[in-house]
């Protein structure tokens, strides 16, 4: 059976307790439709109160730490994000793998480490600019893959990869709808050399500068399986009417 599309809020490093109520309502929203999972990434500190305030979407993490305790002063571990409510976590954003230097060896541990605890993982990939402008973006993505894709026992039932083009995070540019399509094809063909038949069953989804008016366009790609998104999942209304684009 397709699964359903999945549309999921990074809300980064954005938002104190009043943002709740946007969380909620996108669960209302959520709530009329049906067709479509939805599930928000809230900054750790709202993630037991997320949890909370919401009945139906998935709650998850944007990161966790490869360790499950320890002297790792300010990281938060994949059992820690499960114990305040959390279904999955993202691992890999570039934002992460940038501003933070992780390579994809520790991207596949902190994977291993949230499936692990009992957590769900979307794990990130894209390319730069300039590897895209080099004629790189399928090597990089695919090599991206190799290295960081959880290699437990069962690890592909619980994931989802999430194509993200390092240049089109938070710009307003996206890549063509062929671009698009040919990265999401390789990134198939890459999960199904590394996971076998298992590979064809894990959702991919598109990130970078999704809005409600390029969402419908973006989803209907073969092989998109739904988007990761950024600044507009920040509002209820901006985020629901990417959700209603799925349905
Ligand atoms: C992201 O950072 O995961 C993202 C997709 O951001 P935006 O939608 O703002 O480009």
């Amino acid at each position: 059976m397709a699964s359903l599309p999945y549309i999921v809020g990074n809300w980064k490093m954005n938002g104190t307790r009043a943002i709740l109520s946007e969380a909620r309502a996108i669960d209302r929203g959520a709530a009329r439709l049906p067709k479509v999972q939805v599930a928000i990434a809230p900054p750790a500190t709202l993630l037991h109160r997320t949890r909370e305030a919401v009945e139906l979407i998935g709650v998850g993490g944007q990161d966790c730490h490869v360790k499950e305790s320890g002297a790792f002063t300010g990281d938060i571990s994949a059992a820690m994000l499960k114990d305040a409510g959390a279904d999955f976590t993202i691992v890999g954003h570039s934002e992460r793998r940038t501003l933070h230097g992780e390579s994809d060896e520790v991207v596949r541990a902190k994977a291993e480490a949230a499936l692990a605890a009992g957590l769900a993982v979307i794990l990130c990939v894209g390319e730069t600019e300039a590897e895209r402008d080099a004629g790189n973006a399928e090597a990089v993505v695919g090599s991206q893959l190799e290295g960081s894709c959880p290699q437990a026992d069962g690890a592909s039932d619980k994931l989802t990869v999430a194509y993200e083009p390092v240049w089109a995070i938070g710009t307003g540019r996206v890549p063509s709808v062929d671009d698009v399509a040919a990265m999401h094809k390789a990134i198939r063909a890459k999960l199904v050399a590394i996971y076998g038949d298992a590979g064809a069953a894990v959702r991919i989804l598109y990130g970078g500068s999704v809005k409600a008016d390029n969402a419908g366009e973006l989803l209907s790609i073969p092989d998109v399986g739904g988007a990761l998104v950024g600044g507009a999942s920040l509002t209820a209304e901006s985020f629901l009417a990417i959700v209603g684009a799925a349905a």
